[in-house]
């Protein structure tokens, strides 16, 4: 039996004009993810996105979990190609939905007549196959409010098709369609969240680590890769910057008050995130900061991380509990990277009493005898990059 894979878009339905360029998105994004998958043809119609295969070793189930991650996609699901032949479609329904409908005690079948010249109407295609389904699946009841499966038959230009209950899609926006943004990624449980949360709104993702060797280890470099290779199946490939923070953070720790280390230290990888940005056609700045978390994340901390820099700073956990950014990091698989230990360069040089309400003129005071300037242009200039997918 032939099956494809149905894909139904998700709100870029709602973008009027736009909405063709946000399908084309949508499928060169699903074209990329499935390329590896083996040979398929794509193609959309009515808000809807079919993928057939042209091999026979097309790995069908990985297609449907990589497809399950592009976000842009409202649901999806596998379907029995059929000729347009009530005949066919009744022959063919019972072994291809035998699996699903043994696992199921109630069930309802629904018809979609793209194709108005098929001679049977909507109603009638349901009694058919329904009645025909109780024959084949004794168990089986009727429930048209609130079935345990619904059986769909989608009568279409050439031929028809027949699905069982379609998988929730990832939602969100075509990656692109937002255009770009850097997301501050430390090797923590946060991070990777706003990352994934912002690439499901549409933007592709730029990264930047500050590492600070020795002080920090290549494990820990490590781990912000394989958080973002998670982060990286949902958002498409993800351009790393990793940048030397160890001379800076020595400089701050020899020149600055200690209770204001961990704010210029914040000021400071915002001034660098933003230059590399403006250098990588980035628009806004990510960072995983939930208001209250740690003493840099009040709001006058904020404030004073925010007047450094001239793009917006995106924090999508800002108004989330810990709990809540928790559920979200197993959901994409990073949790049990995040927990792992490791030494991140906030941890270094860590002030015993942080300023929690510092202001933009105290920061400029504490900043006044660091080389501002020569650092971030030196910190720049030995920015290591890789690509993540
Ligand atoms: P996370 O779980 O993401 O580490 P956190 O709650 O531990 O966040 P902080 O350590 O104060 O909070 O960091 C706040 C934000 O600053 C992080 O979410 C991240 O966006 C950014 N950040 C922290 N450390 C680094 C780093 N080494 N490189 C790049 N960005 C960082
Ligand atoms: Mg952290």
């Amino acid at each position: 039996m032939k099956e494809i894979i149905l894909i139904k878009n998700g709100e870029l339905v709602l973008k009027g004009l736009n909405r063709n360029n946000f399908e084309d998105t949508l499928i060169r994004n699903i074209k990329k993810r499935l390329a590896t998958c083996g040979r398929f043809e794509i193609k959309k119609a009515q808000s809807t996105i079919y993928i057939t295969p042209l091999d026979e070793d097309f790995a069908f189930d990985e297609a449907l979990n990589r497809i399950g991650k592009v976000f842009g996609i409202a649901g999806y699901c596998r379907a029995c190609v059929c000729e347009k032949d009530m005949t066919d479609i009744i022959s063919k329904s019972v072994p291809y939905l035998a699996d699903t409908l043994n696992n199921a005690r109630t069930f309802k079948v629904e018809a979609k007549r793209a194709d108005k010249r098929f001679p049977l109407k909507s109603p009638e295609i349901c009694m058919q196959l329904g009645g025909h389904l109780l024959e084949n699946f004794s168990h089986l009841r009727v429930d048209v409010h609130n079935p345990d499966v619904t059986v769909t038959v989608e009568i279409r230009d050439y031929n028809a098709f027949i699905r069982a209950n379609q998988i929730h899609g990832a939602g969100g926006l075509p990656v692109g369609t937002a255009g770009r943004a850097s997301i501050l990624i430390s090797g923590g449980i946060d991070s990777p969240v706003a990352a994934w949360c912002m690439a499901k709104r549409g933007l592709e993702l730029n990264a930047i680590h500050f590492a600070s060797p020795p002080y920090t280890s290549l494990r820990a470099e490590l781990k912000v890769k394989q958080l973002l290779e998670k982060v990286a199946a949902y958002s498409g490939t993800i351009r790393l910057a990793i940048v030397p923070f160890t001379e800076i953070q020595e400089e701050i720790a020899k020149n600055c008050p200690e209770d204001f280390f961990t704010l210029v230290m914040r000021r400071m990888m915002m001034r660098i995130s933003e230059k590399l940005s403006r250098e990588r056609n980035s628009l806004a700045l990510i960072t995983g900061e939930s208001l209250g978390q740690v003493a840099s994340q009040t709001l006058p901390a904020l404030t004073v991380t925010d007047t450094v820099v001239n793009m917006p700073v995106l924090r999508p956990l800002i108004g989330m509990d810990k709990d809540e950014i928790v559920i979200i990091s197993r959901k994409i698989d990073a949790f049990d990277i995040s927990i792992q230990p490791y030494e991140d360069c906030c941890t270094v040089f860590t002030p015993k009493h942080p300023k929690t309400r510092p202001t933009i003129e105290q920061c400029e005071e504490a900043e006044k005898n660091l080389d501002i300037d020569g650092l971030i242009d030196k910190a720049i200039a030995a920015t290591v990059y890789s690509f993540i997918d």
